[in-house]
């Protein structure tokens, strides 16, 4: 029968963030590429840093060999040249001599790589248009011109000797090795020194490289620790959302199923009651149903925390914008807030329709006090909807089921109970009145004359005034007793607990009141026939048309009268009377 709106469950299952999810996603995606690149960067960078320094210190070791070499270089031609004077000027031969040798085998122990590129360097830096072996030559020269030297002043010769020397201009040409030597180590010590720079650039680069890669590697850890337990927190509360939106459907899926054998209005405000407490416990509510002619909304039921105010026993359908509109509204504090008439500012109050076949059957209210509550409101009002949907239907089927008793049970002119129930009823009643040995009376009564009345002042007049005798009847009788239209202008009425003398007497109060009673000017009179089981009749099935028996004679007799049936013999009533049946007179419930 009742399915709550499926829309509503789809919303309340869907409580996961995905926005959020979406964004983290596509934010870590990115960070994710970025941290690749970087150790990417970072790799290449160390690499490249490698072998350009590898290149750069082999570099370097070769300046420093060749700047040793000519270092040795130099020292060798010094130590030869002051081993070549000892010997053509001082005549310490063999000091002097020993210096020379030592000087020679130095020098010839010098790299001949070296001589190769100091003559570049010489060559090249000075503009290429001198001898292309500079130093080679010059060396040369010396080595040959002091060789000469040493031999002659070794012979005693030092003159010839010195003139060897003065013509190969030795003192010249160790000027210009040296400056050649000492140009080319300036130059050699400048690109050390570039060197050594370079070196410490790359380093400083690497090093940089390595920090910010450190620096960001740590950034990027942090975030993904913080954006995982975001994600962690995010996937909590969405699981915890989900079970209470789970248990939410569960606990309106049991309403309904527990809603449908409800088979009155009290047992479905007992389970509205009982869910609404499950599901809102933070918040009281009532309910309104609508009364019988629908012009206002009757106070059915109430549950939870009670209101400030009592609420109203009454809302006219007018003075509720919920009603009006067919949709729910908040109604929200203050006088600003858009408030039905009905309700008080000072507190908050959720309303919502209750409609089903497209018929508004009542008014669910949810009402809320403080400030949080007007939070809370807000995010349940998709349960509070699917409560009153659950409801709604529940409600429109007693309804329905009501109508549809009604009309199968009672006679639409007068509202009286018709026949079928009547004899339905009679063998009830007539059974538990013998179980309990208790007396049961019936009364039938006809109006009089009443084809004159018609034919005199027409059918609908006739109509009216038999409703106002039902009415006239109705108000004389106990809950217990129930009178039905017997058929035309014929009633009859069962009257538990209740002797032939009583109902004689209730009879006769009921003909009083009726002709007593005018409908458009018209007055009409009855006649009763009155009987009561066990006095008068023995068995269930008789005491109708014994009562109608006596309604025949109270006709004969003239009309307007109340006429009992023949009591059964003396000796069968104290017989009775015996056996245990209370037959003092006495009813319950007058
Ligand atoms: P008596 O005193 O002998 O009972 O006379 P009577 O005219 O009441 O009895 P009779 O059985 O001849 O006529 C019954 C009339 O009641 C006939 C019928 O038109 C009228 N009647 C029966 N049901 C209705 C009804 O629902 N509305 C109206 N207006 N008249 C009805
Ligand atoms: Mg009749
Ligand atoms: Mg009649």
């Amino acid at each position: 029968m009742a399915v709550t709106d499926p829309e509503i469950i789809i919303r309340l299952t869907k409580t996961l963030p995905k926005a959020l999810t979406a964004g983290l996603g596509f934010v870590r995606h990115r960070l994710a590429i970025f941290i690749i690149a970087l150790i990417a960067v970072m790799g290449a960078s160390t690499l490249v840093a490698f072998f350009v320094s590898r290149d750069d210190q082999a570099q370097l070791r070769d300046y420093i060999w060749t700047t040793r070499d000519i270092r040795m270089l130099q020292f060798a031609l010094l130590d030869t040249q002051s081993g070549v004077s000892g010997v053509v000027l001082s005549g310490s031969q063999s000091t002097a001599f020993a210096t020379f040798v030592r000087g020679m085998s130095e020098l010839n122990a010098v790299d001949a790589g070296v001589f190769q590129v100091v003559d570049d360097h010489a060559f090249h830096s000075g503009g290429g248009g001198q001898t292309p072996h500079p130093v080679t030559d010059r060396v040369n020269t010396l080595r040959d011109a002091w060789a000469t030297a040493v031999m002659l002043g070794m012979d005693h010769q030092q003159a010839a000797a010195q003139a060897v020397l003065d013509k190969a201009h030795t003192a010249q040409v160790m000027t210009e090795l040296q400056m050649i030597m000492r140009s080319y180590l300036g130059y050699r010590s400048d690109k050390v020194d570039a060197e050594w720079d370079r070196i410490a650039e790359g380093e400083a680069l690497v090093l940089l490289i390595n920090l910010l890669g450190a620096m960001i590697a740590i950034a990027a850890t942090s975030f993904a620790f913080a954006s995982s337990r975001r994600e962690a927190k995010g996937r909590e509360a969405a699981i915890s959302a989900s079970l209470l939106a789970r248990r939410e459907v569960e606990t309106l899926f049991g309403m309904t199923e527990i809603l449908q054998s409800a088979a009155s209005s009290e047992d479905a405000y007992a389970v509205l009651r009982a869910t609404a407490l499950d599901l809102l416990g933070d918040f009281g509510g009532a309910l309104y149903v609508f009364n019988n002619s629908r012009d206002r909304l009757d106070f059915a039921t109430e549950w939870g925390p009670s209101a400030a105010d009592t609420p109203p026993l009454h809302i006219a359908p007018d003075s509720c914008w919920a009603l009006k509109r067919g949709k729910p509204h908040l109604n929200g504090r203050g006088e600003q807030a858009l408030r039905c008439a009905h309700t008080d500012c000072s507190s908050i109050a959720f309303e919502i329709p209750i409609v089903a076949r497209g018929e508004i059957h009542g008014l669910l209210v949810l009402r809320g006090d403080g400030l949080r509550d007007a939070e809370t409101l807000k995010r349940i009002q998709p349960i509070a909807i699917a409560l009153a949907d659950a409801m709604s239907l529940a409600l429109s089927n007693i309804v329905l089921r009501e109508r549809l008793r009604n009309q199968a049970l009672r006679d639409p002119l007068t509202s009286l109970y018709n026949r079928r129930f009547l004899e339905e009823m009679l063998e009830r009643l007539t059974t538990d009145a013998e179980r309990r040995r208790a007396p049961v009376a019936a009364i039938m009564m006809d109006l009089d004359h009443f084809k004159n009345l018609n034919d005199r002042y027409g059918h609908a007049a006739g109509d009216l005034a038999l409703r106002d005798t039902a009415s006239v009847v109705l108000a004389s009788l106990r809950p217990a007793d129930i009178a039905c239209r017997y058929g035309g202008e014929e009633l009859a009425i069962l009257l538990p607990d209740t002797t032939l003398d009583v109902a004689m007497a209730r009879a006769e109060q009921i003909r009083v009141a009726i002709s007593a009673t005018t409908s458009n000017g018209i007055t009409v009179t009855a006649s009763f026939g009155v009987a009561s089981m066990p006095e008068n009749c023995s068995r269930a099935s008789e005491l109708l048309p014994t009562a109608d028996k006596a309604l025949y004679r109270a006709k004969d007799e003239g009309r307007d009268r109340v006429v009992g049936a023949p009591l059964r013999p003396s000796a069968e009533i104290l017989q009775l009377t015996h056996a245990g049946w209370n037959l003092d007179g006495k009813r319950a419930g007058d």
